[in-house]
C-alpha cells in the first residue's frame, strides 16, 4: 500500500527520468516526500517538462559515458536512494547483429547501469547510513525472446549485478533489488519499425492489446503501476528485501 510520506528527507537518484518508468519514479518520490531528486537523460526538453514538487536538479547527458559520472559524482553526496533506469529497446537477431549494434546496447544498458550503481553506492558508503537501489531489468532477462539479442542479454546482466551489488553492498546497509517488467506501455516501443507501423495502421490501444495477446492478463502495464512497485521495494517497506529480482509482466513468463 502506498505510503504518503515514506520518502520524507531522502534524496534519489533516476536516470531515464524524462520519460515512461523513470518519469514516473520521480514524480512519485516526490509525492511521497523526497526533498532532493537529481535527474539524469539524455532528452533536455523531457526533462524539463517534468513537473516534482522539491528540489530537482536535471543532468543532460548518456549513463554510458564515463565522464559524466565523473562530474556528476560529488553531487551525490548524501544520497539515499538510486532508480538505475535508463535502457533503449533493440532489434536483431544474434546471427544478423553487427558488433557496433551489440556494443551500442551494451554501453547503454550494462555499462550505463555500471556506472549508475557504481556511483551511487559509492555515495552511500560514504555517509554510512546505507541506502538502496533499483535496476528496471526486464521480463526478457527470464524468458529468451528472439530478434532483440542484446537487449535480452543486457537485461540479464543487470538482473545478476543487482544480486551480485546485494551481496557486496550489505555490510554498508545498501540493497539493491531489480524489477523485470513484461510489456509497459511507454515511448520505447516507438524506436521499433513494426510498432510504428501497426500504430499508424491499428492505432496506439489496439497495437498495444495484440502485442498483449500472448501475455496471461492480455493487457500491458502502465508506468505509475511499474514505479509503485519499484518503489515498494526501494522503500523501508522492503526492508528485508535485497538481491530480489522481482518479476511484474501479466503472467508473460510462465
Ligand atoms: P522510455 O523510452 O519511456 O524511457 C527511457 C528513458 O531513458 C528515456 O527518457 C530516454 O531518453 C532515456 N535514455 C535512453 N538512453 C539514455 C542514455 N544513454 N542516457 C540517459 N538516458 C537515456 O521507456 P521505458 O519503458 O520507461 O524504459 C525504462 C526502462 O524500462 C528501460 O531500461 C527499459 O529497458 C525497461 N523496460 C521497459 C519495458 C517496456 O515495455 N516499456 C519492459 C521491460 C523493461
Amino acid at each position: 500500500m502506498t505510503q504518503p510520506q515514506d520518502f520524507a528527507g531522502r534524496s534519489a537518484l533516476v536516470t531515464g527520468a524524462a520519460s515512461g518508468i523513470g518519469a514516473a519514479c520521480a514524480r512519485q518520490l516526490a509525492a511521497r516526500g523526497a526533498k532532493r531528486l537529481i535527474l539524469v537523460d539524455v532528452d533536455a526538453a523531457g526533462l524539463d517538462a517534468l513537473d516534482c514538487d522539491c528540489s530537482v536538479e536535471r543532468v543532460v547527458g548518456s549513463v554510458g559515458d564515463e565522464a559524466l559520472w565523473r562530474d556528476l559524482e560529488p553531487r551525490l553526496e548524501g544520497l539515499d536512494h538510486a532508480v538505475v533506469n535508463a535502457g533503449i529497446g533493440a532489434g536483431g537477431a544474434i546471427a544478423d547483429l553487427s558488433l557496433a549494434d551489440w556494443r551500442r546496447v551494451m554501453e547503454i544498458n550494462l555499462d550505463g547501469a555500471f556506472l549508475t550503481l557504481s556511483a551511487a553506492m559509492r555515495a552511500m558508503r560514504a555517509h554510512g547510513r546505507g541506502g538502496s537501489a533499483v535496476i528496471t531489468s526486464s521480463s526478457t532477462a527470464v524468458k529468451p525472446v528472439p530478434g532483440i539479442g542484446p537487449y535480452g542479454v543486457s537485461k540479464a546482466a543487470v538482473s545478476h549485478m543487482a544480486r551480485i551489488a546485494a551481496v557486496e553492498g550489505a555490510a554498508n546497509k545498501i540493497r539493491v533489488n531489480a524489477i523485470a517488467p513484461g510489456g509497459v506501455d511507454t515511448a520505447i516501443w516507438e524506436s521499433s519499425e513494426e510498432f510504428r507501423a501497426s500504430v499508424a495502421e491499428n492505432g496506439r490501444e489496439a497495437t498495444f492489446k495484440a502485442m498483449a495477446s500472448t501475455t496471461p492478463s492480455g493487457r500491458f502495464a502502465s508506468a505509475d503501476e511499474m514505479a509503485e512497485t519499484m518503489l515498494f521495494m526501494l522503500s523501508d517497506a522492503g526492508a528485508n528485501i535485497t538481491g530480489h529480482v522481482l518479476v511484474s509482466d501479466g503472467g508473460f513468463t510462465l
